[in-house]
């Protein structure tokens, strides 16, 4: 079955045209894992039979007539996102073995949609990375450089669309971890508004930051997932009761008109030279789009990392005291409970969880906590309040999504403040509270680069409009790495 890296929306139109039905073409796609992740490594399970029998099922909608665009189509999971009955382990040892009790509202939404489950994906322990090196179990590679990072922490995700060894794919966005593997892979990924999308059944990292998100081949795919999953849910009470649906025909809508701001402090020195050019020229295909941009200033950017290292080290450093070998996998005995305790965490969490449980007990602690985590949540209040009024004056905003290409494997494991500066564009948008989309916008060196887009809390029709009319105007979207 020749169908190779097709969009969602194209492969929707040949399943309902009966081109092939719904149990082919997830037969390929398992074909394909078995021979291409032994090198792209992006899958910790694959669900041979669940799959198929999920593409069955798929197959008798498409018969009855109550198929939706969704139905049958193959999909990779970040496994850090609860499917009913599967293993779900955030990529760490402490939960090797851990089976899911029930559906997160994500999986719920697709599975009524019809969409068939591939596969969990690779990530960097309980989400805490950039580059899919911080984990024990898989470490995936990039597609284009297999010497190369996915990035991370939704690396599996990234390089399983990348490979097409999934037609789309979940991650999730606390930092940048769906927006900069996307970068990195070459791919489109997208992290709703925080309240958009429910996390009930995605293992915590930063409550007040951890957003679920797309990784597809084209921004039109993102917006049908971003409906799918998106909108209310009474388990989490942080989600927005508003309707979220994005119109997909208002996508094809001119930008004419539109205001777009170049953030000033998005073009650091230091930055990859080759970045900014291909940053310039897709702002250049804005303007030539009808689109007015002009530079702005969001003069707090420059703390917005700081404010989420204290902020997540924080939050993990009490969303990681539930992982205590009592309650869920990985559990050490001993004599005394307080040694079941220190043994299973010792052996079950991976270093750079330990370093950032111990920041984050740190920042909370007596004595400190007004001068780190307070203070980090003020200052946080100022940057969202930077964005509400950047966002009176520009429809949408534009800038890199990473500073640098996808690194070698191996470059910055050792410096955990080198790793962290990747994220110094991503992270403003989830501080911010606001959306944010990466784009495939050219090439440095044979690797991808990513064009970011951001828009208002709840200005996803915004994000989805400009990012696909940029998208549309260019043809990064359409290459694909030679495997
Ligand atoms: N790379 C960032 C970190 O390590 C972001 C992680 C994420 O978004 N989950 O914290």
């Amino acid at each position: 079955m020749a169908h190779e890296f097709q969009t969602i929306s194209a492969t929707s139109k040949a399943l309902h045209a009966k081109e092939f039905s719904a149990r082919e073409l997830t037969q390929s796609y398992l074909d394909r894992i078995d021979s291409r992740d032994k090198e792209i490594q992006s899958y910790l399970d694959v669900f041979h039979t669940q799959a198929l029998a999920a593409a069955d099922a798929a197959d008798k909608k498409l018969a009855d007539g109550t198929a939706g665009t969704l139905t049958g189509m193959p999909l990779g999971i970040k496994d850090i996102i609860m499917i009913e009955g599967e293993t779900c382990t955030a990529g760490s040892k402490i939960l090797e073995g851990y089976q899911a009790t029930y559906d997160a509202h994500v999986i719920s939404q697709l599975k009524h949609s019809g969409s068939v489950f591939l596969g969990k994906t690779s990530l960097d322990e309980f989400a805490m990375g950039s580059s899919n090196e911080n984990t024990e179990l898989k470490q995936a590679r990039n597609p284009w450089d297999t010497t190369r990072v996915p990035g991370g922490s939704s690396g599996g995700s990234a390089a399983a669309v990348a490979a097409d060894l999934c037609i789309a794919a979940l991650g999730t966005d606390t930092g940048g971890s769906v927006r900069q593997p996307a970068a990195f892979c070459g791919v489109v990924g997208m992290k709703p508004t925080y309240g958009r999308v429910s996390r009930h059944g995605v293992m915590a990292m930063t409550s007040s930051l951890d957003q679920v998100g797309p990784l597809t081949r084209s921004v039109e795919d993102a917006t049908l997932l971003f409906n799918t999953i998106a909108g209310h849910d009474t388990h989490d009470a942080t989600t927005r009761v508003t309707n979220p649906s994005v119109d997909i025909q208002k996508l094809a809508q001119p930008i004419k008109g539109m205001k777009i701001g170049l953030p000033k402090e998005f073009f650091v020195e230091g930055m990859d030279p080759q970045i900014r050019k291909l940053v310039e020229d897709a702002a250049d295909q804005l303007r030539a789009l009808g689109a007015e941009v002009i530079e702005v200033s969001l003069s707090l950017t420059q703390y917005a990392l700081a404010v989420y290292q204290l902020t997540a080290t924080s939050e993990i450093s009490s969303n990681m005291a539930r992982y205590d070998g009592m309650r869920y996998g990985h559990s050490v005995e001993a004599e005394r409970l307080i040694d079941v305790y220190r043994q299973s965490r010792a052996e079950g969490f991976g270093s750079e969880v330990k370093r950032r449980i111990m920041l984050g007990t740190f920042a909370l602690s007596a004595g400190y906590h007004d001068q780190y985590y307070v203070q980090a949540q003020k200052v946080r209040t100022l940057i969202q309040k930077e964005y509400t009024d950047i966002f009176k004056k520009v429809d949408c905003l534009i800038g890199p999504t990473t500073p640098s290409v996808a690194f070698v494997h191996g470059e910055k494991f050792n410096d955990p403040l080198l790793m962290y500066l990747s994220d110094i564009y991503t992270v403003p948008a989830n501080i911010g509270g606001i959306c944010a989309i990466s784009v495939p916008g050219g090439y440095a060196g044979g690797l991808p680069v990513g064009v970011q887009f951001m828009a208002g809390a709840f200005a996803e029709q915004t994000l989805f409009q400009v990012a696909h009319q940029y998208e549309q105007a260019t043809t990064w979207h359409t290459m694909h790495p030679d495997l």
